[in-house]
């Protein structure tokens, strides 16, 4: 695998870190399990992992399972796999915010024990009302200055499940006045009356992520907490938290949090919630979708681990907001199925041709390379006989000099076989073309050929007695490129899945098992889906056309 050496912002960091005396770097991947993983994750992933591997570190993978409402099990398996499967290995076992719950309880007693923290029975909308503004400072909640045995007695009873959801929350003692918003008393502790994934319904309090964050890296000896630029503001309180707990809590590190941009990219939705609703109102086939941008859905869609990882190199580290294209990803994985991927011959949307002159009942068999990009792994057979197929739009009846392709009475080359003329177009009742009649000429077979004749176009084709009926899907982008006001919903593309359910595949590709990649010649990238394919009847997703719009600067 391609190792990490691309130099960012955070790694100068790192290496000034290492020649001031750090000795273990540590990071970790953090997600929380309520959805699967996103292109966007794997940026995150990529980074954390390649800092630590790269510095000779650790990296660990938490599960931030601090929301019982919205998490699964299901999320933490598949979010395990999708880290393997980019190839990565985390450090030791996997980590659960919920395996702190206990700690996380126990520094907040110390708090309040401190007079720091105190509970509170404001609504959620009477704090935000005392919260303040970014221009005015905020008020004091009327229960502040609560006794620490009493703050003592109510956050225990909101322990013992004694209150409801939402009538009281335990909040940091902070600075009502501070200029961040997120100083002024933050909540640290709710009433979540859920049953939790792991640890069921031995807790009814759960810690705020602000709160249970910093104190996982800090139990976890974590030395570089890397997350997001949203959480910036936020690295204040962070700091705050370990600060007041460091002796308490006997932290193997003193933790630090850095920030960088998070990855948009054109045309894609990286939010979970948002991708979580087109799974649950079934406007895709699952998480793993081969149009969604999630991990498993860019995998099913044909997408290697190179690809991705190549990309997330590409796009860099930096703390700017930037805008990735698409066709970026796109380049990243033609990269990769140019020079890896087998070829084939598969026609879309076949029209059949009778060789007139090539005996009847006769088949031979011919040399085509497996991949032009790795000659040796040699040559394969293919069958040809009397009757093709050749792609519908590869004939025209009437058209200009610069179509190279077939035409009434001209000749053109098909791949790893011989020239073919025009001779005669059959059509139905309606006037459209259901055949062609040509002729071969058999001193024009491909390697051997003499002939001296030159023409300009080459097509792929299938023989019609010896092929396989196949099912195509091609792929377009799940959101119309415009984008009106109101919910994203009503911009879905209607085309973002055409199937085709009359192709015409080589017989080789019955062999085909889901996952195998191959360049169809002339039609793009496209891997064998792996719900829809059948023992000897592949289903095929496009994962890409060939054409490449993106330019590497
Ligand atoms: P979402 O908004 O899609 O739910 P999230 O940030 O809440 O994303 P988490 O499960 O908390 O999802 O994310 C785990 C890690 O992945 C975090 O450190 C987060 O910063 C990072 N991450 C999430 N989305 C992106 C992105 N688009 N680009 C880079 N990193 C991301
Ligand atoms: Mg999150």
């Amino acid at each position: 695998m391609n190792e990490s050496n691309a130099s960012n912002f955070i790694q100068n960091i790192i290496t000034k870190d290492i020649a001031d005396g750090a000795k273990d770097i540590h990071t970790r991947f953090p997600p929380e399990p309520n959805g699967y993983l996103h292109v966007g994750h794997a940026k995150s992933i990529c980074l954390n992992f390649g800092l630590a591997k790269n510095n000779q570190g650790r990296c660990n993978l938490r599960f931030d399972d601090t929301n019982p409402v919205k998490e699964d099990t299901e999320y933490v398996d598949s979010i395990q796999e999708d880290v393997k499967w980019l190839g990565f290995e985390w450090d030791g076992e996997v980590h659960y915010a919920s395996d702190y719950f206990q700690t996380f309880y126990d520094c907040a007693v110390y708090l309040i024990e401190q007079g720091l923290a105190f509970v509170c029975d404001l609504s959620a909308e009477e704090m935000r009302e005392y919260r303040g503004t970014l221009t005015e400072p905020g008020k004091n909640s009327p229960y502040r200055d609560r006794s620490v045995e009493e703050n003592l007695d109510l956050f225990l009873r909101m322990k013992n499940g004694e209150f409801e959801d939402g009538s009281h929350v335990l909040r940091a003692k902070i600075d009502m006045a501070s200029p961040n918003l997120n100083m002024r008393d933050p909540v640290i502790y709710r009433i979540a009356k859920a049953t939790h994934h792991r640890t069921g319904d031995a807790w009814c309090i759960y810690p705020m992520y602000d709160f249970a964050h910093p104190l996982s890296d800090a139990i976890e000896g974590i030395s570089h907490s890397v997350c997001t630029l949203e959480f910036e503001d936020h690295r204040p309180l962070y700091d705050w938290f370990i600060d007041h707990l460091m002796d308490f809590a006997k932290f193997p590190s003193r933790p630090h949090q850095y920030e960088f941009t998070r990855l948009e990219l054109s045309n894609t939705i990286t939010s979970k919630r948002k991708l979580k609703r087109l799974v649950d109102e079934g406007v895709v086939d699952g998480w793993d979708d081969p149009r969604m941008p999630t991990i498993s859905g860019l995998r099913r869609r044909g997408f290697t681990p190179a690809a991705i990882r190549n990309f997330c190199e590409e796009i860099g580290v930096s703390k700017s907001n930037s805008h990735v294209e698409y066709a970026m990803l796109e380049h990243c994985l033609r990269d990769d199925l140019n020079m890896n991927a087998r070829r084939a011959m598969v026609v879309l949307d076949p029209l059949k041709i009778t060789i007139t002159n090539y005996p009847e009942g006769q088949v031979e068999y011919l040399d085509a390379e497996i991949n032009p990009n790795q000659p040796e792994l040699g040559t394969y057979k293919i069958p040809f006989s009397r009757e093709i197929y050749i792609e519908r739009e590869d004939f025209r009846e009437e058209a200009n000099k610069k179509f190279f392709r077939l035409k009434p009475g001209k000749e053109v080359r098909l791949k790893y076989a011989y020239i073919i003329q025009c001779d005669e177009v059959i059509k139905d009742e309606e006037g459209n073309v259901i055949e062609l009649k040509c002729s071969y000429d058999p001193s024009t077979k491909s390697g051997e050929d003499n002939s001296g004749k030159k023409v300009k176009g080459t097509l792929h084709w299938v023989d019609a007695n010896n092929c396989l009926d196949v099912q195509v899907r091609l792929l377009d982008f799940l959101l119309l490129p415009e984008q009106g006001d109101g919910d994203f919903m009503e911009y879905l593309n209607p085309e973002s899945m055409v199937v085709l359910d009359n192709c015409k595949a080589e017989p080789v590709l019955a062999e085909a098992q889901a996952g195998d990649k191959f360049q169809f010649l002339r039609t793009g990238y496209f891997c064998v889906d792996s719900k829809y394919s059948t023992p000897g009847k592949p289903v095929f997703n496009r994962a890409a056309s060939l054409k490449d719009s993106y330019k590497p600067e």
